[in-house]
């Protein structure tokens, strides 16, 4: 299971609906809108 890092929602990789790769480390997302949001600014999401 992976953690969506914008909605925070746990989600299984074969579920997730969109992922993005930031500094080397692949995020998996719940939904397009979530994927947007963190490509939009990857800094705010990853702490
Ligand atoms: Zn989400």
């Amino acid at each position: 299971m992976k953690r969506d890092p914008v909605c925070g929602m746990t989600i299984a990789e074969k579920d997730a609906v969109g992922t993005a790769v930031h500094q080397g480390v692949t995020y998996y997302f719940c939904s397009e809108g979530c994927r947007r949001r963190f490509a939009a600014d990857p800094a705010e999401f990853v702490k």
